[in-house]
């Protein structure tokens, strides 16, 4: 009896055509859907994998990769509940077997595990997130000498830039130095001296860095033998947000696919924002050539999010762009209300109007979670945090603060992280220096005097303990002794690593008692994960937000507004969007106006920012806007334009409003006498 197949019915036709391509063919064409924002790709392919297994496709054999976990877990959810229904399985049986969803980092982590034996790499291998990977760095570069004191050499965050994108974009590093980071250009043969000395560092620590999972794992792609195993693996293989993946991505797929069989990519070239970290738009455009023969391509061109209003300033802006694929989009949600461009005095008043505008919206049955408020850079949304904090309005941040960042979560991080692989030096350094009386210099002595023995407890014994530790150190070497160990199960050794730090947070902090209920937090968390391995992996990779909504982090109250960055709201929706500081200096940033290819990334991000919206679309528009600027004077207020990717001639696609309703100061007349004294920043200008 076939499949019951109602789940195509609400698709329109382009829709369907994607989601049965190839679909028992005995040799399809690898699928290209490209399309611009809110016309179902995401839905497509959800609904592309269901059908998939309707049909008979091995969910287990499927590598389903996204731009989050959340974004894969969602589209597992999607999938359940077409498929699971369909085929009459029990809750949770589509989502359990489709195991390889998950970020390019995540799966190429696992396989890496995997595979490690074949590669001469040790699976005991822990991952740097991006602080570790600058601490290291940063040790790396002191013991090379290049001091930036002394010297002016580049930052240890610069230099890990530098790193990460000759990496991302398999660029050479000359290269990588004219066209990004000319300032450096004069350092290349130091940067080439440092970063061979980092990877040798990191080899030895047995550690990887981001980047490394995506290197590693190309390599892997590059060994015959391995790479048919691998590739082994799959009968399907399906991205969505391509137009953001990088060269290095793109070269794995293509490794594991060389045929492009069973490939369907989803992506939108209007909404490619992550060129900062070598993505690549022309992943996307090559696609179909990529192969022999071509891949099919679908385009969809009905958008099913966003009200027509909306949707037609949406169109104008990007309308504008001087390079684009996908077409303008229509959609049949009428509705009177064009979305507002609100210019208020200043970000007191930006805030001022955000708490009003959605508490109204929440009266008039919007709950607060169905609305977010977005903004350019994670940093901008502080006084907004400050603001709902005092209204008690509850929020979540995505993209900003982790949870994980929290000075004494990564302690404890790192004193797992050292159990699990004694070779990881920056863990090592934290863990030591966390100890009173003990500095870089001890802290280094100590790793030294432990080598590379594979028993850290032991080699801890037999070091002179240092005398300012006091009886921390001993209570130290037993604490690693019992994880090294592994004489306690999985996740109870959370509670010894408590024991030994709960003394030091209250000599270190006013506030310990909070400190230590985070660490509660985290043990509950750590519940979560069979092993000390897989959770230090996973939560590295896709780290929990301050308050979120991911499994095993509990949230404080059930409805919350949600604020994120313009780049983390990726593939999201909500009922009403507002947008901070749609100004010039902003939107587009300073830092990206430099060339025309920058400025095109910034109008995408606009439109990206834009399309999120369902109903109610809000941007903002401070005509005094706080800048940080690298200047001697450090940070200042400008007088602030209306973005220039909104010109006057668009404004009638918008309605226009001042709020609070009275005369703003207009941005061409400047006041005699400067509005603020910025004293703060007078003090600092002193030194
Ligand atoms: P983005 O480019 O922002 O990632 P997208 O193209 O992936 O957007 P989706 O998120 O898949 O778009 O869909 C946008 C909205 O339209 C969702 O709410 C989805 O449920 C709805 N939608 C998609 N296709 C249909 C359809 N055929 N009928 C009704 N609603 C649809
Ligand atoms: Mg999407």
């Amino acid at each position: 009896m076939p499949a019951k197949t109602d789940y195509l019915e609400a698709l329109n036709a382009n829709q369907r055509l994607a989601v049965e391509h190839g679909v028992g063919h005995p040799d399809p064409k690898p699928l290209l859907v490209i399309a611009g924002a809110g016309s179902g790709k995401t839905n497509t392919l959800a609904h592309r994998v269901a059908h998939l297994i309707v049909n008979g496709a091995d969910p287990r054999r499927m590598l389903l990769l996204t731009f989050s976990r959340r974004a894969a877990a969602e589209m597992a959810r999607r999938v359940e509940r077409i498929a699971g229904k369909v085929l009459g399985l029990g809750s949770g049986a589509v989502t359990d077997a489709l195991t390889w969803s998950g970020t390019f980092h995540g799966i190429g982590a696992r396989l890496l595990r995997e595979h490690a034996h074949l590669i001469g790499l040790d699976p005991a291998f822990t991952i740097h997130d991006r602080e570790d990977s600058a601490d290291l760095m940063n040790l790396v570069r002191h013991e090379l000498k290049f001091s930036e004191t002394t010297t002016r050499f580049p930052t240890k965050g610069t230099c890990l830039a530098i790193y990460s994108r000759a990496v991302n974009a398999q660029a050479d590093l000359d290269e990588v130095l004219k066209t990004v980071f000319p300032w450096c250009a004069m350092w290349s043969a130091e940067l080439r001296t440092l970063f061979g000395a980092y990877v040798a560092a990191k080899q030895a620590q047995n550690v990887l860095d981001y980047d490394d999972l995506l290197l590693y794992w190309a390599g892997m792609m590059g060994e015959p033998t391995i790479a048919a195993q691998v590739s082994a693996l799959f009968d399907h293989i399906l991205v969505d947000e391509y137009q953001d993946t990088n060269r290095l991505q793109s070269a794995i797929l293509l490794a594991l696919r060389p045929d492009g069989r069973g490939m369907t990519v989803v992506g939108d070239d209007a909404q490619s924002i992550y060129s900062f970290r070598a993505a690549t738009v022309r992943n996307i455009l090559d696609f179909p050539g990529a192969f022999t023969p071509p891949a099919e391509i679908v385009t969809l061109d009905r958008n099913y999010r966003s009200t027509q209003p909306i949707l037609a300033a949406a169109n104008a802006v990007i309308g504008e762009a001087t390079e684009r694929f996908t077409k303008n989009l229509w959609s049949e949600r009428v509705s009177e209300a064009k979305p507002l461009l609100v210019t208020v005095k200043d970000e007191a008043d930006q805030v001022g109007y955000i708490a009003k505008s959605v508490l109204e919206a929440r009266e008039l049955g919007t709950p607060l979670k169905q609305q977010a408020v977005l903004f350019r850079t994670a940093s901008h949304s502080g006084p907004l945090e400050i603001e709902l904090t005092r209204r008690n309005i509850p929020f979540v941040k995505f993209g900003g603060l982790k949870f994980l960042d929290a000075a004494h979560i990564k302690d404890v991080l790192a004193v797992l992280r050292w159990a699990e692989n004694p070779k990881d030096r920056v863990a090592g350094f934290r863990v030591l220096q966390l100890m009173p009386g003990i500095g870089p210099g001890t802290a280094g002595r100590v790793l030294d005097a432990i080598g590379n023995s594979t028993d850290p407890a032991w080699a801890l014994g037999e070091v002179p303990p240092p005398l300012k530790a006091g009886q921390h150190w001993p209570d130290l070497v037993t604490m690693v002794g019992r994880l090294a160990s592994r004489e306690t199960a999985w996740p109870l050794e959370l509670g010894y690593v408590r024991q030994w730090y709960e003394p030091l947070l209250e000599h270190g902090y006013e506030d310990a008692s909070i400190r230590v209920a985070d660490i509660v937090q985290l043990e509950q968390i750590a519940g979560g994960y069979p092993s000390r391995n897989r959770f230090l992996t996973e939560l590295t990779l896709d780290p929990p937000d301050a308050t979120s909504d991911q499994p095993g982090v509990p949230l404080r109250d059930e409805d919350y507004l949600i604020l994120s960055t313009i780049h983390s709201a990726k593939g999201q929706e909500w009922k009403s969007v507002h947008v901070l500081n749609v100004v010039d200096g902003c939107i587009p940033s300073d830092l990206g106006t430099g060339t025309t290819h920058e400025l095109e990334e910034e109008r995408r991000l606009l439109y990206v920012a834009m399309t999120r919206a369902k109903d109610e679309l809000h941007l903002l528009v401070p005509q005094r806007f706080y800048v940080t600027q690298q200047t001697r004077n450090g940070d200042r207020h400008l007088y602030a334009q209306r973005t220039r990717f909104i010109p006057r001639v668009m404004t009638t696609l918008f309605e226009d409003i001042l709020w609070p309703p009275v005369a703003p100061i207009r941005a061409d007349v400047r006041p005699a006498q400067p509005a603020v004294v910025d004293m703060a920043a007078r003090m600092r200008g002193m030194w």
